[in-house]
């Protein structure tokens, strides 16, 4: 997810290129992607570079009821401007590539999607990622994996649970 975009840099403003890229595995601090692939479409434009990103990949992450790992499908697009820290001609700093919130292209004239990807993964992703969506989870009292069957604590409730059933449906049908 790195592109040393010099040559990109230096072509006429409205000049296009496209990458593909294929990675193995991504690894950021928080989150692991595997078999990365997409492309990348770069406008250039007054200040750097649009870059348009479109990414599939797998997303390596724990279920957030039985914490088993699993691996979800996620798709990233995203259009974001990138602007170089260095005129890419003169050599001379460039200030709007200090304004906040503006992706950056370092001195070294190397593309880093990185954040970019992580910022767009973390707006996309559900907060609670499941293994299926009927996971039954850990047992709070005793730790057991209720998808593997039922645990002791659970045939001491189910008096109480019933009992509670029952209260519920005569209320319904009053
Ligand atoms: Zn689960
Ligand atoms: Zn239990």
């Amino acid at each position: 997810m790195q592109i040393n975009v010099l040559r990109e840099l230096r072509q006429a403003i409205g000049a296009v290129s496209v990458v593909d890229f294929d990675e193995e595995t991504v690894r950021f601090d928080d989150l692991e992607l595997n078999r990365v692939g997409g492309s990348v479409s770069m406008l250039r434009t007054d200040r750097g570079l649009l870059v348009t990103l479109s990414v599939e990949a797998n997303a390596r992450e724990r279920c957030s009821r039985c914490l088993k790992e699993i691996e979800t499908p996620i798709e990233i697009t995203f259009e974001e401007e990138y602007v170089p820290v260095v005129d890419a001609n003169t050599g001379a700093p460039v200030r709007s590539a200090l304004l906040p919130d503006t992706f950056r292209i370092g001195p070294d004239f190397v593309l880093d999607l990185h954040e970019g990807v992580r910022q767009y993964i973390l707006m996309s992703e559900p907060a609670k990622p499941l293994c299926r969506t009927d996971c039954k989870g850990l047992c709070p009292n005793c730790g057991t994996d209720l998808n593997q069957g039922a645990c002791r604590c659970a045939v001491d409730g189910d008096d109480r649970w019933q009992a509670l059933a029952g209260l519920k449906t005569e209320n319904e049908g009053s």
